[in-house]
């Protein structure tokens, strides 16, 4: 099942037309948005870094972060 926040997500105009992105799409867009970090965090009504990944990472090499935690009893 496709994520139900690909319309209003903002990762796409982020990455534009990059090769990344045809992997993150594959990984959790079409499929896997429960694991999606920017789905969990949209889910519970926090805002979403525009720079996030949907692993947890940012795509800004200079800021490089250990990946956010959501707990998993928080998505609704
Ligand atoms: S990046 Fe996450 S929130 Fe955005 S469309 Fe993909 S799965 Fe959904």
């Amino acid at each position: 099942m496709p994520c139900p926040q690909a319309k209003r997500c903002t990762l796409h105009a982020q990455l534009g037309a990059r090769s990344a992105l045809t992997v993150w799409q594959t990984l959790f867009c079409e499929s896997g948005f429960d694991r999606c970090i920017r789905y969990r965090l949209t889910a519970i009504g926090a805002v979403v870094p525009a720079d996030l990944l949907p692993d947890g990472r940012t795509h800004m090499p200079q800021a490089a972060r250990p990946p956010l935690e959501v707990p998993l009893h928080k998505v609704g």
